[in-house]
């Protein structure tokens, strides 16, 4: 379906018939087809930085949100299906991200150890969080992090069928780890401001890194003249957020 898709894209851009703007370009298509399957650990550019939080939807997942806005700057959400609760029980929270412009990208259903699950029950763990996305705010993600940055096993294959662009990180925070906000500061400042934009792991589950680390690290790009940009962006790919196309609600509103 997406060889066709893609194959007639291509005949209609060459016959002059069609305007780029109106389906995605075939090196656009060939580009996100290459990213697919393939772990990205950093931004491909430099003079950005990419906040990317774990494990919610949670309690401060709406505060945070605030505290991205009233910066003016754009986070990553890997949000699971079940992780802190049903999804369904913080849909505010979860369409409240989308609505307001950062990314939302899935974390697992379930988040287990998907480096020693079958293809099916992987292939499962992302449809469930798809249909819960397209029930709540109408797109399916892109993006994969996987639950303990697992990529072993069928993990990869299966991204790349399903066409995931599979994120881990290069700065690990340690916030799961008991690192204070202050030890975690010491790592950007170790990593430095240079370079490709960094992609931190880090829980919006752990109030320190939702107020403190955060609002450090917006302070700290500011001072460095980094922008803080979706995951997506910071690899030039902000218009591959979410899948194309427009899906069905099942109606479902509970786990
Ligand atoms: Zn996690």
């Amino acid at each position: 379906m997406l060889f066709s898709s893609a194959v007639a894209a291509l005949a209609l851009l060459a016959s002059g018939a069609v305007e780029a703007r109106s389906v995605p370009s075939p090196l656009e298509i060939m580009k996100r087809t290459h990213v697919a399957g393939r772990v990205i650990t950093k931004c491909t550019k430099s003079g950005v930085l990419a906040l990317a939080y774990d494990d919610g939807p949670y309690q401060y997942t709406s505060s945070l949100i605030d505290t991205l806005d009233a910066a003016g700057v754009k986070g990553t959400f890997f949000f699971t299906g079940t992780l802190y609760g049903c999804i369904y029980n913080q849909r505010a929270a979860v369409k409240k991200a989308f609505d307001n412009g950062h990314q939302v990208a899935s974390h697992t259903w379930t988040h287990p150890h998907m480096g020693s699950m079958g293809a099916a029950q992987i292939q499962s763990e992302m449809e469930k969080v798809e249909q819960a996305f397209v029930n709540i705010f109408g797109r399916k993600p892109a993006y994969v992090r996987p639950p303990y940055l697992e990529t072993g096993g069928q993990f990869l294959s299966v991204m790349t069928q399903m066409n995931y662009t599979v994120i881990n990180d290069d700065i690990d925070t340690g916030d799961w780890n008991r690192n204070s906000p202050q030890q975690s500061q010491q790592l950007f400042q170790n990593a430095g401001a240079s370079g490709l934009g960094h992609i931190p792991l880090m829980h919006e589950t752990y109030q320190s890194t939702v107020t403190t680390l955060t609002t450090w690290l917006i302070n700290w790009a500011k001072t460095n003249n980094l922008k803080i940009v979706t995951v997506a962006e910071c690899l030039d790919d902000a218009a591959g957020m979410y899948k194309e196309g427009t899906f069905p609600s099942n109606g479902a509103t509970s786990c």
